[in-house]
């Protein structure tokens, strides 16, 4: 995958995302850099001799998938049933998971879901790293984004007898994509460790990702600590700090901000079960979240408060999970879903698709820490990374069409400037004379 100098894309929409949207639009690609982009009228000189890939529908940034475990694609049997919560879940997931023996699959596992995610736009991932045969993939599949190395189920005496060594070897063997460090979720490990965790990717420079709030159980054990919510664990759930000491008596947002875990580095899955307190904690500390719709009802948990999140001022992003509790990675699909969770719980606001669209881009950018290098907008000197959706759209309400209707629409990705995706346009071509 060579990026391919000179090449135009154009389309009846631009949406930069950072500025206006385009009619009529073109974005002229320089080797792995946006050149220029504006009108296709107006394209400039050194494009004029371009190859122009003119296509019906929308050119956005490549989407930023802010949560997914890759390497779980293998386990979209997992994703295609419903559950009655999330632990119900959590058991059949352990089952899967235990039952795979060769350490290849998580490779192979991870890259068949960036060709999935690809093929619906995504050109940025929060790939979450429990197997690190797993890593690579977003390299291998010419894409970009965080590998977050996980760390779950450690115990303060484990961690300090060998688990810390570990994970620290894990974080100092190179690779080909940037590392983060994942403390599963403040339940999952001690406190001790977590707040561990937080001074070695401070010390690494290493961006961080945690599950916060998915489970309706969660609050009630950081409160009091019972030990059944950590029944997965088996016989070492009796020797959890949170259940030793009964709980911390302190609510999830609180108890999380306790550990360190609430930090501008930091951003958190799902993250439904906050309050206002909760909510306004993570405002406060600028940690963003990362919601996921589909992988949520899959469980059959509580939707995120979606509506309040936005009309409360997060800059919100957008992940897909993993195939084990989502039936696709096409992101847009969780868009659609976020839109009509929104207008469900009362958003009223005329911002809604433009902040769901951004959410899917430009938010996810920032959860990742990647805004400042141009990912997750279309703009001049910024990576050569965008998506077409084939969806046709009315001049006032361009990015409500592409929430709508872009689940499955995507007929071409770009990343670093190179094509990895290409699929022929549903309809016909509709270019503007
Ligand atoms: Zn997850």
């Amino acid at each position: 995958m060579r990026p391919q100098e000179n090449r135009v894309v154009a389309a009846d929409w631009v949406l930069p995302v950072a500025s206006a949207p385009i009619r009529a639009g073109a974005v002229a690609i320089d080797a792995d850099r946006v050149g220029w982009l504006g009108p296709l009228a107006e394209l400039p000189e050194p494009w004029s001799g371009a190859r122009i890939d003119r296509r019906p529908g929308i050119i956005t940034p490549g989407l930023v998938n802010a949560h997914t475990h890759l390497q779980y694609t293998g386990f979209a049997a997992l994703g295609q049933r419903q559950y009655s919560g999330f632990e119900q879940w959590a058991f059949a997931f352990e089952a899967d998971y235990r039952a795979v023996t060769r350490p290849s699959f998580w490779a192979s596992s991870a890259l068949a879901g960036v060709r999935q995610a690809v093929a619906a736009g995504t050109t940025v991932f929060a790939d979450i790293i429990t197997n690190d045969e797993a890593r690579g993939a977003l390299a291998a599949g010419g894409v970009a984004g965080i590998e977050y190395l996980e760390a779950i189920g450690e115990l303060e005496r484990n961690w300090y007898d060998g688990g810390r060594a570990d994970f620290l070897a894990r974080l100092e063997r190179p690779g080909q994509a940037p590392v983060g460090v994942s403390p599963h979720a403040p339940y999952s490990l001690d406190g001790s460790v977590i707040k561990d965790l937080m001074a070695i990717a401070a010390d690494h420079g290493a961006r961080v990702h945690v599950h916060l709030g998915e489970s309706a159980r969660e609050l009630d054990f950081y409160r009091h600590g019972d030990r059944s919510f950590l029944d997965i664990y088996g016989d070492m759930r009796d020797e959890f700090d949170l259940v030793r000491r009964g709980g911390a008596g302190q609510d999830t947002a609180s108890y999380a901000d306790s550990l360190g875990v609430l930090d501008p580095t930091a951003h958190l899955a799902h993250a439904i079960y906050l309050d206002r307190s909760g909510r306004d904690l993570l405002l406060r500390r600028g940690a963003q979240v990362a919601l996921c719709p589909r992988s949520n009802a899959v469980l059959g948990l509580g939707p995120a408060p979606v509506a309040a999140y936005l009309s409360e001022g997060h800059e919100i992003a957008v992940g897909t999970d993993s195939l084990a509790s989502s039936p696709s990675l096409d992101l847009m699909a969780d868009v659609a879903e976020l839109a009509a969770i929104a207008r469900e719980q009362g958003y009223r606001g005329d911002d809604l698709a433009g902040r769901l669209v951004r959410a899917a881009t430009l938010g996810g950018a920032k959860a990742l820490g990647l805004a400042d290098r141009g990912y997750g907008t279309l703009v001049t000197g910024g990576p050569a990374d965008l998506a077409v959706f084939d969806v046709q759209a009315d001049d006032h309400a361009v990015e409500a069409a592409l929430v709508s209707r872009g689940e499955g629409r995507c007929t071409l990705t770009v990343a670093g400037g190179a094509v990895i995706h290409e699929a022929a346009a549903s309809g016909g071509l509709d270019w503007p004379s």
